[in-house]
């Protein structure tokens, strides 16, 4: 690449990352320019990682005010936090009604044989748990075993250990100025949690200590249909693009990220199509504005009614959308991409008295392995591939080659 043309590629880059877009490609490499796209590089994975750490702390906030359902919250903060803060389980102990006792209320864990489960309780009187209540300190257990020499006779302690947990990062609850209970973050290493991991939790227990008064006060309360409703339409707000209907950009990219995990533990493979309306420029200009996004609406009505239930469709960006489709191999994954190409060919578009002939160009991008099974990559990829549909004709689908490594 010329060396002005690379400038020009970190510029854009510069200023994609600026509009929350971490999907450019950065050129590096060995002399200035290079080193100079390494270190944006590295700041844009960094951004991209508060960026999403900011988004689940958000999406918390969302659900505190929308869902009343506490189990959602936990299972959104046991899926979301995982890249930010070490953890192979996940507890949320509360103080009884009374106060004289500490309960287990929910747990998760990416291990099955739990020596503590829901349900478990001890008095807090016994407890050294008491202490963390009256002084609403978190504590930070870097060696279990050690703790357990102190603490010989207690059988919470006792238990944690039999688990095989070594390390604990203990988070008191306060909602209104109380402690109401604590979560606590255990993890299989010792030494594992530091001052960056406390400044987390405490973020995260604040909101969901918040989360928890209020599940608390509307207990017994029957909200009404029409509220459920509100909610519900106030949810789907947050996650769906207004003009079309479909998952927004932080949705799709939100089930990417899901999907992707899901397959790196099942070892399944991910397919990702980006799909591009063909000319949407000229039929702007054609016909004007408006009929533009009829247009753009009809052509996201007939991708959704074609996916299937499987399928997960949303809008990339103006005129673009996203495909999840897993677990699809290529040969799959292309059919996939046909049969939506083929849903938007067939007939021109009837809207505003007229008929408006569309087409979109499609890119396909399916992981091969553990190694092509990251985001960035199969996004890079389906974007080359999108770009090569449109360069050979537009109205086509092309699929990537993942055997070429991502560009440095
Ligand atoms: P190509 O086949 O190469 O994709 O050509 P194109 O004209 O589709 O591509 P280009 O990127 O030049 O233009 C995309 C246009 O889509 C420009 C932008 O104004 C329009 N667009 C993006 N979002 C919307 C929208 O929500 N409504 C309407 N009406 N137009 C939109
Ligand atoms: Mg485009
Ligand atoms: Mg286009």
């Amino acid at each position: 690449m010329k060396k002005s043309d690379r400038i020009l590629a970190l510029q854009k880059a510069a200023e994609a990352m600026t509009s929350g877009d971490f999907t450019v490609t950065i050129p590096c490499g060995d002399d200035e320019i290079g080193r100079l796209g390494q270190s944006l590089k590295k700041l844009s994975s960094h951004l991209q990682k508060q960026s999403d750490k900011t988004q689940s702390l958000y999406k918390i906030l969302v659900e505190s005010n929308f869902n009343l359902r506490l189990i959602d919250v936990l299972n959104h903060i046991y899926e979301s936090f995982q890249d930010h803060l070490p953890y192979d389980r996940v507890s949320l102990v509360l103080l009884e009604a009374d106060k004289s006792k500490l309960k287990l209320h929910w747990v998760r864990a990416n291990y099955h044989i739990l020596e503590l489960n829901t349900g478990f309780s001890i008095p807090v009187a016994d407890s050294h748990a008491q202490k963390l209540l009256e002084t609403h300190d978190m504590l930070i257990v870097d060696d279990l075993s050690q703790y357990l020499d102190q603490h010989s006779d207690s059988s919470l302690v006792q238990s944690a250990f039999k688990e095989g947990i070594h390390s604990c990062l203990i988070c008191p609850l306060i909602a209104t100025g109380k402690p109401i209970g604590f979560i606590l973050f255990s993890c299989r290493k010792k030494n594992i949690y530091k001052k960056l991991h406390k400044d987390l939790s405490l973020q995260i227990a604040s909101h969901l200590a918040l989360i928890i008064e209020k599940t608390q006060l509307y207990k017994g309360v029957k909200l009404n249909k029409q509220l459920i409703a509100q909610n519900k339409s106030l949810e789907r707000r947050v996650s769906h693009d207004a003009l079309t209907g479909l998952y927004n950009r932080p949705a799709i990219f939100d089930i990417l990220h899901k999907q992707i995990l899901r397959a790196k533990r099942g070892g399944l493979t991910v397919g990702l199509i980006m799909i591009d309306i063909d000319h949407f420029k000229a039929i702007n200009d054609t016909y004007g504005h408006l009929t533009g996004d009829a247009v753009l609406c009809e052509i996201a009505e007939r991708l959704r009614k074609s996916a299937r239930s499987h399928e997960y469709l949303g809008r990339y960006g103006g005129e673009e959308f996203l495909v999840i489709v897993c677990p699809y191999d290529q040969e799959g994954a292309v059919k996939a991409a046909e049969r939506f190409r083929e849903a938007v060919a067939c007939k021109e578009i009837h809207t505003n008295k007229r008929l408006v002939p569309a087409t979109i160009s499609l890119g396909v991008a399916v992981s091969t392995g553990e190694d092509t099974l990251d985001e960035h990559l199969l996004l890079q990829k389906a974007d080359e591939a999108l770009y090569q549909a449109k360069h050979n004709g537009r109205n086509r689908v092309e699929l990537a080659d993942m055997s070429v490594k991502k560009t440095e």
